[in-house]
């Protein structure tokens, strides 16, 4: 599918990778890319989250003559992006609503007269006459387009400014275009070409795992208090996200965990912008902080040390859900992704759907992508080998997560599921009665309740005929069948559940069922509610460990004292390697990972001092 252009990699990519951004070597198919981009040929690139995507359009803009113009949709986290490449001695600027007249003016005489290797615009600023004009005064060396996903109709992030940029290629064919996102079904990818006419681009498609991260699902019990106690056992004092579905839990669960002494905030888009920039810049430079956030927060927050993201509601799709889980660990250092979900959520997600407005076929597609997800909590196989065949990419079991790692148990379910199913049909067919799941198990189980009392149900045939499972156990087993299609839940906006065409054959015998379930090691362990040790990070020896921790203490200053995040100093990685290797000159300096020509400059004599310290 993917055509990619045996071009070798421009020794000019290289030498800029090299000293300006202190990095050996070009990733996977970065230097691919970058080549095709100096050569003047368009590009679409799908990375991973964390994949490395800046570089293939920064590289490119810096090598070719003339400002690379990056169309961006995160007008907040544009500051920071310059910030960074102002660090490592790029000439950077960015052009939105948050300027003042005066500052805007300044960066516009910059582009004109030649002085920016790059310019960061928001997409409707950019499509306004005055800005295309401006465009025209000065020199383009490429148009980046990031989270290009936007442009999809059908995508969670859809931004209608985005329909426009196909206009860039049409008043400029002759400057090369590089459109990015972490966002890569096969139909997502064909939108993004369709829409910004990008026919003519080599395609360079990543491989989208993500082996640091461990993914792991598991039952909802008592929500708040397992995520309590999946922080507090194994990312005490780390930093993280929760997402939510709606602002109501977000705010419960933010003070919630606050209350319980996790350093916890609130973001979603009913908050007032100055809270939200407050939470988020805040997430960004301090270290630990927990965000509860709805899906509002997240694009392009390229924090690389966050150590776990847990959704506490079912995400409405796998393309979401990978999106946001890939948001730990872009350092690359071990990560979770945490997901309890439960019978509840089934239902409400089912309902939410129905009431939604949109037609049938809006309907329908949100319907599958439902299912794609159900899928893929209820699979017996590895979670990863699902996610990425969802993507189109293939691979064996990977050893890191839940499925892998404490197997659960395909077991018979055709006998419960029947009994479910025909109680269902019962109540519906002799009583003309429909009820949720909680009443449906209460009949099975045999469980006197007011309900039971006032319809007189102890007098039904099915009335007990489940005392053999626990509740919790036939929780999951209407949930399963639910997830499969198997019963239905009612349009009514109460939950009820009913049959659907495929319940006959299950009521009939006609096929067996089988049904997921945790192995009792990993039941046991959540109701215990403590779960694995957490992998270990890179382990530094207790000398070098102190090293590593003066040099961070060295780094909050000096970030404090620019007022950028720590990690835009200098990243975790690099200050380990730094401890690790103990550089005694700036030439030894030179040679670690993430120092290049300006940081050896600027902090080169400081840190050879820490070290030497120590
Ligand atoms: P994306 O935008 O795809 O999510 P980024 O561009 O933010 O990813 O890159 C993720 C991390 O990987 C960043 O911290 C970046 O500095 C680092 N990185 C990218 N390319 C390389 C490389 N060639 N060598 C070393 N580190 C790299
Ligand atoms: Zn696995």
């Amino acid at each position: 599918m993917s055509t990619i252009p045996d071009t070798p990699i421009d020794p000019r990519a290289l030498s800029v990778l090299q000293q300006v951004f202190g990095y050996e070597q070009f990733r996977g198919q970065q230097g691919a890319a970058v080549s095709q981009l100096i050569a003047g040929g368009d590009a679409l690139v799908l990375m991973p989250t964390g994949g490395g995507k800046s570089l293939c359009y920064q590289v490119p803009a810096l090598v070719r003559e003339g400002t690379g113009i990056v169309v961006s949709p995160l007008i907040a986290l544009m500051q920071d992006q310059v910030d960074a490449l102002t660090e490592l001695g790029v000439r950077a600027a960015y052009l939105n609503s948050s300027q003042t007249l005066d500052e805007a003016r300044a960066v516009e005489r910059a582009y004109v007269t030649g002085q920016l290797d790059l310019l960061y615009v928001a997409p409707e600023r950019l499509l306004t006459e005055r800005c295309l004009a401006l465009l025209d005064r000065g020199r383009i060396a490429l148009f980046a387009i990031d989270e290009a996903h936007c442009v999809s109709q059908w995508g969670h992030d859809f931004r209608p400014e985005y329909m426009g940029l196909s206009l860039l290629h049409e008043r400029w064919p002759h400057v090369p275009r590089i459109a990015l996102t972490a966002t890569a079904t096969a139909a997502t990818r064909q939108e993004i070409v369709e829409r910004l006419d990008l026919y003519e681009a080599a395609q360079f498609v990543a491989s989208f795992d993500r082996p640091n991260i461990r993914y792991r699902i598991v039952e909802k019990d008592d929500v708040r208090r397992q995520l309590l106690a999946f922080i507090k056992n194994e990312h005490a004092g780390e930093a993280g996200i929760v997402y939510c579905l709606s602002r109501s839990r977000v705010e419960e669960t933010a003070a919630y965990l606050a209350a319980q002494g996790i350093n916890a905030l609130p973001y979603h888009a009913g908050l007032p912008a100055p809270v939200r920039a407050a939470n988020q810049s805040r997430f960004l430079r301090e270290d630990g902080l927990v965000m509860c956030a709805t899906i509002a927060f997240g694009m392009g927050i390229d924090k690389p040390d966050v150590r776990f993201v847990a959704h506490i509601d079912l995400p409405k799709s796998v393309e979401g859900y990978y999106q946001e889980t890939g948001r730990a660990g872009r350092d690359g250092l071990p990560s979770q992704a945490w997901l309890a979900y439960g019978l509840q959520d089934v239902v409400q997600l089912r309902r939410m759907i129905d009431e939604s407005d949109g037609d049938d076929v809006h309907k329908r597609r949100m319907g599958a992508q439902l299912d794609a997800m159900l899928g893929l909590c209820e699979t017996v196989e590895c979670r990863r080998t699902r996610l990425l065949a969802y993507f189109g990419q293939q691979i064996g079991p990977c050893g890191n997560c839940d499925t892998c790692l404490t197997p659960p148990e395909a077991w018979d379910g055709t006998v419960p599921a029947q009994k479910v199913l025909s109680a269902v049909y019962r109540l519906w067919k002799e009583r003309g009665q429909r009820f949720g799941a909680g009443h449906i198990i209460d009949v099975l189980r045999g469980k006197k309740t007011p309900r039971v009392d006032q319809h007189q149900h102890e007098t039904l045939s099915v009335f007990g005929v489940g005392a053999d499972l626990s509740e919790r156990e036939w929780r999951s087993v209407l949930r399963q069948l639910i997830a499969q299609g198997l019963l239905a839940v009612d349009h009514d906006g109460f939950g009820t559940l009913a049959l659907t065409e495929a319940s006959r054959a299950v009521l009939k015998g006609e096929h067996t069922l089988m049904l997921r379930r945790e192995s009792p090691k990993a039941a046991a362990r959540a109701s215990r509610s403590e779960g694995r040790a957490k992998p270990a990070a890179i382990a530094l020896d207790p000398a070098d460990e102190a090293v590593f921790l003066a040099l961070r203490a060295w780094r909050a200053s000096v970030a404090k004292d620019h007022g950028v995040p720590a990690y835009v100093i200098f990243h975790d990685a690099t200050l380990r390697e730094i401890a690790r290797a103990r550089p005694g000159s700036l030439d030894d300096l030179a040679h670690v990972n993430g120092v290049g020509d300006r940081k050896l400059q600027a902090y080169g004599e400081a840190i050879l001092e820490q070290v030497e310290a120590h």
